[in-house]
């Protein structure tokens, strides 16, 4: 296809991406954003207007060191000087996790998460480093997994897993990070081929698994943001924020967009058209032109919703108890808990992220009425953290429901669960063009949830773009 005047539908990662690539290969880019900021699903908040002052994630927050795209960009981006270690679920062994007797602390865990396991299983007879390597990663999947997912580590799956595991030396992954625990994402990285012989319901299930709580992990200091913001500045085309995009036709000779700026509405001819619109809105836009079953997959793909809430604290009160990051699994409907580092005068007070729930956890607090919300998540909290009760110890509550967002309708493009096979035709559906429309974004790449996906699509949709002989001669515009 060969085009010089492209528009990009979003200003996220994968439109940013997208248009810094075209504009690097000679074309003329406009990007059209909805919302009033460029970074769609990254999205740092900041408390009050100190800087640096504290500040949460409410989107993207870390990025795992096997994340190739995402971590050159950001140093491309001169950003690498800002990378930091992400402590996450496990990483320090003062955080919680809830068991069947309560919430231990993690250095204490891993004789209870073993008890747990073998109560589950009493016959089985395995070697007791598979118990022990089984135990973590019940106990890890439990930790990341939405309740609904909770059928995947079934009894079933657990024997399945035992089984494989039985078969492998998992010394060398035992015990790395403090005693107990379990280098998981070696472990996946060392034997995926085997374990994707031995079903695919494994791998599928453990991959985006083993990311999450893998190690390296990174954070950007400063907010993760600053990726959006230097991409932006980089661009030599006009970034139109409050510009949505309400209709797409594509015809023989390009694309047709209806856009809306407030109560102006306008028609955009475009030669060609990169859209990174989640196929959760764009299935509330109109289309004229695309194949039943491109359409069909943009109304039918599942997203996850995915909620954050984040408290400005007084003080890091959870310093006091010797946490000094990462994460605790508190289970009911706080689901995760993290403790950012503290950069900043402590006298600004320190952000908290209390809870960070995707699929149906995450429903059950969007479906809460928001006083009700923040006083069911501060009391479940308060059982580990007293502190949090404290008279003044909480300022100020912000949340994030990224299912309620009118511009994502959800947190993530949800593949989890399904057979590598239908995951990559569905990659490749949601990625094909149509005619001069074509797509990128997380939901086209094989790293859904990932800004890595997003980079990836954004790579990936540019190739399909040629320059025409005019253009490639100099004579652009
Ligand atoms: C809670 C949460 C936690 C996450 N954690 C991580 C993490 O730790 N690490 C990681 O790598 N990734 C994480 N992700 C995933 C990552 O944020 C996304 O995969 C990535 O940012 C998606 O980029 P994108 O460009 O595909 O989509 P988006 O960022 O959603 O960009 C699409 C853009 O299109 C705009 N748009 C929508 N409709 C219209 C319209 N009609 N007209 C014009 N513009 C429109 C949107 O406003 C948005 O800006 C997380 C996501 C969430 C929600």
């Amino acid at each position: 296809m060969q085009a010089t005047r492209i528009v990009v539908i979003g200003a996220g990662a994968a439109g940013l991406v997208a248009s810094r690539e075209l504009e690097r290969r000679g074309h003329d880019v406009t990007v059209l954003e909805s919302r009033r900021a460029v970074g769609g699903r990254i999205r740092t908040h900041r408390f009050g207007s100190v800087q640096p002052g504290p500040l949460v994630e409410l989107g993207a927050m870390r990025i795992p060191g096997a994340h190739e795209r995402t971590m050159a960009l950001i140093r491309e981006l001169g950003l690498g000087s800002r990378l930091r270690p992400f402590l996450t679920l496990f990483s320090d062994d003062r955080t919680f996790v809830h068991t069947a007797v309560g919430h231990v602390q993690v250095r204490d865990a891993p004789p209870v998460l073993v008890q747990q396991l073998r109560s589950r299983l009493p016959a089985a007879d395995h070697r007791e480093d598979t118990v022990r390597f089984a135990a973590w990663l019940a106990a890890s999947a439990t930790a990341t997994a939405p309740a609904d997912f909770a059928h995947a580590m079934s009894d079933d799956v657990l024997r399945e897993l035992l089984t494989f595991v039985d078969g492998i030396d998992v010394r060398p992954y035992l015990g790395t990070r403090w005693s107990g625990g379990v280098d998981l994402n070696t472990f996946f990285t060392d034997h995926s081929r085997a374990a994707m012989q031995h079903g695919g319901r494994l791998l599928s299930f453990f991959a985006d698994m083993a990311a999450e709580t893998s190690l390296p992990l990174s954070r950007l200091t400063g907010g993760m943001d600053q990726i959006a913001h230097r991409l932006a500045a980089g661009l030599r085309g006009d970034i139109l924020v409050g510009h949505e995009v309400v209709g797409i036709d594509v015809h023989a000779r390009g694309v047709r967009l209806i856009v809306r700026n407030g109560a102006e509405v306008t028609v955009m001819e475009c030669d060609a058209v990169v859209c990174t619109v989640p196929f959760s809105v764009l299935r509330h836009i109109a289309l004229r032109g695309l194949h039943p079953d491109k359409l069909e997959l943009i109304h039918d793909m599942a997203y996850w919703p995915g909620t954050k809430i984040a408290l400005l604290c007084r003080e890091p009160f959870w310093q006091r108890d010797g946490i000094m990051g990462g994460a605790s699994f508190t289970g009911g409907v706080v689901r995760q808990t993290y403790y950012p580092p503290v950069e900043h005068d402590p006298v600004h007070g320190a952000a908290l992220l209390a809870s960070y729930s995707i699929g149906t956890d995450a429903q059950v607090l969007d479906d809460m009425d928001p006083a009700t919300r923040t006083s069911v998540v501060l009391d479940e909290l308060s059982a580990i953290h007293p502190q949090l009760s404290r008279p003044g110890m909480v300022r100020e509550v912000v949340t994030r429901s990224w299912g309620q967002d009118r511009w994502s309708h959800g947190a993530a493009a949800a593949r989890w669960g399904k057979d590598p096979g239908t995951c990559e035709d569905e990659r490749l559906l949601a990625a094909r063009p149509e005619g001069r429309l074509l797509f990128a974004g997380e939901h086209c790449s094989s790293y859904p949830a990932w800004i890595e996906g997003a980079v990836e699509s954004a790579r990936e949709v540019v190739r399909h773009i040629r320059l025409p002989a005019a253009a490639r001669a100099g004579r652009i515009g």
